[in-house]
């Protein structure tokens, strides 16, 4: 496929989310240099949302548009935020050869001391492993490799164009062996072909023998244009799989699919690749990193908070304790001052007077706190 480049100048390039994606990525800003993915996957989340903006979608992996000015603009915003995770930079691109954009803002990312995660399908990040050792030297760098699965088949039928598995695998061992920590993003798991255990299991297994340290599993989700030509490409792969997701996606011939299974298959999936990490002795969440401060142990408390919103989605618990769990966090990371001193100088009923916190949530922050200071060291 014919690729083509369009430079421009943009206007700003960090996203600020509003809350970090705890229990998962546990990211607070994302900085991307290109829009357009040349590998093209065609379960691609990013084809069905508000990514494209209003560019043919169907442009997605032939038209890549180049921010040119990325590396200073990110500078200029990043100088003005907190030390919270960041993923930036794009290797799956073959225009990273050509402008090395990604590089540059690596180097913003160490010269500012900022955390860093990549979430990368590309051997290429490796390139820059000079940096990549400097920042997690400095403050923080994790790389997560995306492995939908190790199934050939799978590959050739939802992401043929994209990085080869085991260039990706060998990436990650020479990451792990540079002292980084590493891991996979299992995702998007193909339901109904690739989420048995077998197929987990290979995952799970590939990731410890390349130096790796967790596995987050996730479903497939459909959204807009993304859906018809994933559905496009399992029909092709085998017909009966098409009807099999049809049925799982509640998704008749005219109407539209839900945007995921229904809960009972999320928390079985969920289970299953724990059940499995157990077994090979790895976890299936990422470690969280905080930078030391003041607020370290909001940011502790928050993340045992986002840590029980998944327990209770693997629970299939009601959504309202979810929910109040999630708030919690919510609050809780982005709370200017030390909870911990909040709570020495007003008890548990200071705690209560935080949105969000009531009375048993409040008791159960309270016993963490006490525990921290029985330990006499900073909650881990
Ligand atoms: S490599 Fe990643 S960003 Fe690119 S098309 Fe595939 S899933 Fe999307």
């Amino acid at each position: 496929m014919r690729l083509e480049f369009q430079e421009y100048q943009a206007q700003k390039i960090v996203n600020v989310h509003r809350d970090v994606d705890g229990p998962w990525f546990w990211v607070k800003y994302s900085a991307q240099p290109y829009i357009g993915c040349a590998s093209g996957c065609e379960f691609c989340y990013l084809r069905g949302g508000r990514y494209l903006g209003r560019r043919d979608p169907d442009s997605f992996d032939r038209l890549i548009q180049v921010k040119t000015n990325s590396v200073e603009l990110l500078r200029k915003e990043l100088s003005k935020l907190d030390r919270e995770i960041i993923t930036c930079g794009d290797w799956q691109q073959p225009a990273e050869d050509r402008y090395r954009l990604s590089r540059g803002m690596l180097e913003v990312v160490r010269d500012l001391d900022f955390p860093l995660l990549v979430i990368e399908r590309s051997p290429l990040i490796t390139r820059d492993i000079d940096l990549l050792v400097e920042i997690n030297t400095r403050s923080w760098a994790g790389v997560i490799f995306s492995i939908s699965s190790m199934d050939a088949l799978l590959k050739q039928a939802f992401e043929p164009r994209s990085p080869d598995v085991g260039r990706r695998l060998k990436a990650m061992e020479q990451l792990a062996s540079a002292g980084m920590p590493v891991g996979t993003a299992l995702m998007p798991v193909i339901p109904c072909a690739g989420d048995d255990e077998k197929h987990l299991e290979e995952v799970i297994c590939a990731t410890k023998d390349h130096g790796g340290s967790f596995v987050l599993g996730g479903g497939l989700t459909m959204a807009g244009g993304q859906a018809k030509r994933t559905l496009e490409a399992a029909r092709q792969l085998d017909p009966a799989l098409e009807v099999r997701w049809r049925k799982l996606y509640n998704w008749d011939e005219s109407g539209k699919p839900n945007y995921s299974p229904p809960r009972s298959n999320n928390s079985h999936l969920g289970l299953l690749i724990r059940e499995l990490c157990d077994r090979h002795g790895l976890k299936d969440r990422m470690p969280r990193y905080v930078a030391p401060g003041p607020l370290e142990l909001n940011k502790r408390i928050a993340e045992r908070l986002f840590l029980k919103t998944y327990e209770l989605e693997l629970a299939e618990a009601k959504e309202y304790r979810i929910w109040a769990y999630r708030k919690a966090a919510w609050v809780v990371d982005e709370w200017p001052e030390s909870i911990a001193e909040r709570y020495q100088d007003g008890g548990e009923a200071a705690l209560r007077e935080l949105p969000g916190i009531g009375k048993s949530l409040a008791g159960e922050i309270s016993r963490w706190l006490d525990e921290t200071q029985k330990r006499g060291s900073p909650w881990q």
